[in-house]
């Protein structure tokens, strides 16, 4: 370390306001290998020249440059840079949540009013809050369909929507979008398409190299994997939809913390092994609750018999299916379902997924609580469903709390 600046010289009012501020690691004590936590909220430029070059996100020489952490950090950059390439994106924005990433791909898709955006009926609860209750009211219109069966591309084409969402799998059941299909003819119809791949992340399946245009995640889940941070981020495949992103990003002040990107950084790097061990793990755990004599039926898309098994095989990477399934009590009533969730003792009844830890939740209560039960029970939504997300735990510890509690 090393101090510089000109304190002699100021009183020391004026000192302990710029005190240490040039204070930094210098090269000779060696460089940090990890990228420091820039809690910084404004950049200084050498030049009034450089700034003004900076104002536009890049050095005069075109590296990246940072002015106010509204707009940009040096964190956030470093975890969206990382994110684009494994995404296969031009780019990419860090979000404060994965629904803040949601809201600004929806703009940058061009949702304005007038347009028409064809939605998957099977999403995330708040991303349909978002489209009826943010969207609809300004004159969007707002139309949700069955876009994981073999009728989805039809569907689109009848429809002509200008902007195209869906999830690569959909909550609770698993079911799984064709993502080829439905690119080519959003591509035929000219619409925008957006995918929230949550749930698969870029080691399972990338779907801009499937033709998608933006791709959305809550990295709260998954990618920060840990369960202690909140974000979410939005790769795009095109320049202009980047540019679109950047500029609602910074104008909706919607971005990511630089504390919290350093966090979505950290568990990017153990991804593929966290996301190995959560596939290896559910595949096993559903082969244990499809024998299980107090389960009736098991939805997760790594069995050979789930209807879209050889889909989820053509698209997804490593034989691998995702740390996501659901399963149906044989006793299908909210009192059995309560009295499992309240036996576990391993698995935590909390409402996430992505977690390190294995997780448990009653969509009738969480996920899908808004919907009647006839509505519930119209897209196969039992009151004996249970939505399991399986941790990177000792497996075999899994499955003995499963069986404890289930008996
Ligand atoms: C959790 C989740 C979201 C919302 O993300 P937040 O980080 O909670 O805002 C969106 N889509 C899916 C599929 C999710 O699981």
């Amino acid at each position: 370390m090393t101090q510089h600046g000109s304190a002699s010289r100021w009183k020391r009012d004026t000192m302990l306001v710029h005190g240490g501020r040039n204070t930094r690691l210098i090269d000779t004590a060696g460089t940090p290998t990890i990228c420091p936590i820039y809690a910084s909220t404004t950049y200084l430029h050498e030049s009034a020249d450089a700034l003004d070059s900076a104002f536009s996100g890049t050095t005069a020489t075109g590296e990246p440059a940072f002015v106010y952490a509204r707009q940009a950090n040096p964190n956030a950059y470093a975890f969206e840079d990382t994110m684009a390439q494994a995404e296969s994106g031009v780019g990419a924005l860090a979000f404060g949540s994965g629904m803040a990433a949601i809201h600004a791909a929806l703009l940058a898709a061009g949702l304005v009013p007038g347009t028409k955006v064809l939605a998957s009926q099977d999403m995330y609860g708040p991303t349909i809050g978002l489209l009826r209750r943010v969207f609809m009211p300004v004159g969007v219109e707002v139309v949700l369909g069955d876009l994981c069966g073999p009728d989805a591309a039809n569907f689109i084409y009848e429809q002509q929507p200008d902007v195209v969402y869906v999830e690569t799998l959909s909550n609770p059941l698993v079911k799984v979008v064709d993502l080829d299909a439905i690119s080519a003819v959003a591509q035929e119809v000219g619409a925008v398409t957006v995918i929230d791949s949550t749930f698969t992340t870029p080691y399972l399946v990338r779907p801009i190299e499937h033709g998608f245009d933006l791709v959305v995640h809550s990295a709260t889940k998954y990618i920060g994997g840990h369960g202690d941070s909140t974000g979410g981020i939005a790769i795009s495949a095109k320049n202009t939809l980047l540019d679109q992103l950047r500029s609602y990003s910074m104008l909706l002040g919607a971005m990511l913390s630089p504390f919290e990107s350093h966090l979505m950084l950290r568990g990017l790097r153990t991804l593929p092994l966290r996301m190995e061990r959560h596939s290896s793990n559910a595949l096993q755990v559903a082969h244990f609750l499809q024998q299980h004599e107090a389960v009736a039926q098991v939805y997760y898309p790594g069995l050979p018999d789930h209807p879209q098994h050889e889909i989820a095989s053509r698209m997804l990477d490593h034989e691998h299916y995702g740390g996501l399934l659901s399963f149906d009590l044989k006793t299908q009533s909210r009192e059995a379902a309560f009295r499992f969730m309240d036996k576990l003792q391993l698995c935590l009844p909390a409402t996430t997924l992505g977690d390190i830890f294995s997780l448990v939740s009653y969509p009738a209560v969480s996920s899908h609580r808004t919907l009647t039960e006839a509505e519930r029970q119209q897209i196969g939504i039992t009151e004996g469903c249970i939505r399991l997300a399986v941790g990177i735990e000792y497996v075999e510890d899994i499955i003995q709390d499963l069986d404890q509690a289930l008996r």
